[in-house]
């Protein structure tokens, strides 16, 4: 079949001259022909694979090219890149490839078109489009790709269990691609993958990242942890989450399976927002359920301060995958930490307890919002229904009560050093009693957010200390 549509950009052309000139093969391969056969919006990334060099085809295209681009050489992997316009283009020579038992760096000799397809790693990946002007625009398929991508089907080209044990990663692309594509991993490579998973120790923790991030960016994420959890890979990567799983009953009483649940939350959330680190704080939000789990013969189970033991989980989950310690972590774990909060609130919404959400959640308010609404997973339609509704009223009163207050960042209407000054005093405790006093007095509804009424109720606070006025 040919598709020479795929190829109408002018990039294409200059890759294949320039191969001509150089007396060598090339074709466009992976991410590249999936997406365009899948008619998924095309990738800013085209892999180029040469039966000869790949740096010197990237040298001769970048002379070819109007800018002459820089091209970057990774000596030690062989390829090169360079950017045309908001493009990428990666060129490799065409390679054989063989492994040892503890590495995913492989034995690497120079090979064909066909040994270069056979060590992709999916059937789906491996798509070829000619550049060669003899065959423009062939596909070639080794391994009917084309019909795995018919039928949504992920395959390994070779023995799966070979494919997965010499580069583990694979395992967790495999289910990341099914994820994003909503495809199916064929039955024998979800197999090898079980059977392999304890080799994904190899694995560096930010390729698991980078992995799990794309999981969580996909429209169903769901589908993602459910295969990670099923193949048992989810016990090495994620085991905060695999302790979720599972309903105890005690007298009768049960409570409700949070892993299936966390998974509920996740995929409600990916409908609403595609900030990555809400959504990862929707994973995570109950995590602390698992080590506060408690059975109490009067009141049932119960999950004390899950959300304060949840986000110092955070902290030591995100260490433990080398995940970044800085603004984001810091935002996951507020999210996990009030979880609860409006849930608390939408039974009775008060101007205060409004105030006080608004001030704690400072400018994630809105954030925390759309996390509590994505938690609401009940099947009763009724209650469905009405929490939905007390949400929207919370929602309601937090634009009324930030419109009168202005507490979303919070600035106190009385500084310290007016404070010092009034009272002729040095930095010491009182200042913050009267600040502390001045907060509380605003987030209670006491006294206006204005400085005026702050400066008055200072006076009366510093006196009541024992302090003097100063004229
Ligand atoms: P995406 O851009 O969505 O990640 P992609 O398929 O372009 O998809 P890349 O990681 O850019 O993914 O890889 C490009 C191609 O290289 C793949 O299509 C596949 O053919 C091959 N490939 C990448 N990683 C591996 C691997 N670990 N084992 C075998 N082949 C791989």
């Amino acid at each position: 079949m040919n598709h020479k549509l795929a190829l109408k950009h002018p990039i294409f052309d200059v890759i294949s001259r320039s191969a001509e000139a150089l007396q060598l093969k090339c074709f466009v391969i992976g991410g590249y022909v999936r997406d365009y056969l899948l008619e998924r919006e095309s990738t800013k990334d085209i892999d180029i694979v040469a039966v000869g060099s790949g740096i010197a085809l990237a040298e001769e295209v970048s002379k070819n090219l109007p800018n002459h681009p820089k091209v970057q050489v990774f000596k030690t992997y062989g390829t090169a890149m360079l950017r045309y316009e908001d493009i990428e283009v990666e060129f490799v020579g065409a390679r054989k490839e063989s492994y040892n038992e503890d590495s995913r760096n492989p034995i690497v000799e120079n090979g064909t078109l066909e040994d270069d397809q056979n060590r992709r790693d999916f059937t789906i990946n491996a798509l070829a489009l000619s550049l060669n002007e003899e065959d423009f625009g062939d596909l070639i398929d080794p391994f009917n790709g084309l019909k795995d991508l018919d039928q949504g089907v992920i395959r390994t080209p070779l023995d799966p269990d070979i494919t997965y044990s010499d580069d583990p990663l694979r395992m967790m692309r495999a289910i990341r691609f099914a994820t994003q594509l909503n495809f199916d991993i064929e039955e024998e490579s979800l197999k090898a993958i079980s059977a392999n998973k304890d080799r994904i120790k190899i694995i560096s923790k930010e390729r698991i990242v980078t992995e799990l991030h794309k999981i969580l960016e996909s429209k169903q994420p769901s589908i993602g942890f459910i295969l990670l959890e099923k193949t048992g890979l989810l016990g090495y990567i994620l085991p905060e989450l695999t302790a979720l799983k599972g309903i105890d009953e005690i007298e009768g009483q049960r409570h409700k399976d949070n892993f299936y649940h966390t998974l509920e939350v996740v995929d409600n959330i990916a409908k609403t927002t595609d900030n990555l680190w809400l959504r990862w704080a929707a994973l995570l939000h109950d995590i602390g359920k698992a080590p506060t789990k408690k059975f109490h013969k009067t009141i049932g189970w119960t999950f004390h301060a899950h959300e304060f033991v949840g986000s110092k989980m955070v902290y030591k989950l995100f260490k433990r995958l080398k995940m970044p310690l800085n603004d984001k972590m810091k935002f996951v774990q507020k999210m996990v930490l009030m979880s609860s909060r409006p849930i608390v609130l939408a039974s009775e919404v008060t101007d205060s307890a409004v105030r006080r959400l608004v001030f704690d959640a400072g400018e994630y308010v809105d954030d925390l919002m759309t996390l509590c609404e994505a938690d609401i997973t009940t099947k009763n339609p009724k209650k469905f229904k009405k929490y939905h509704n007390n949400f929207k009223l919370v929602r309601d009163k937090i634009v009324e009560v930030e419109e009168r207050d202005r507490v979303r960042n919070f600035q106190p209407p009385v500084s310290g050093e007016e404070i010092m000054k009034a009272f002729n005093l040095k930095p010491s405790r009182e200042i913050g009693i009267i600040k502390e006093a001045i907060k509380e007095a605003i987030l209670e509804g006491d006294i206006p957010n204005e400085h005026e009424a702050a400066y008055n109720l200072m006076i009366e606070k510093g006196k009541k200390l024992g302090l003097t006025i100063q004229d």
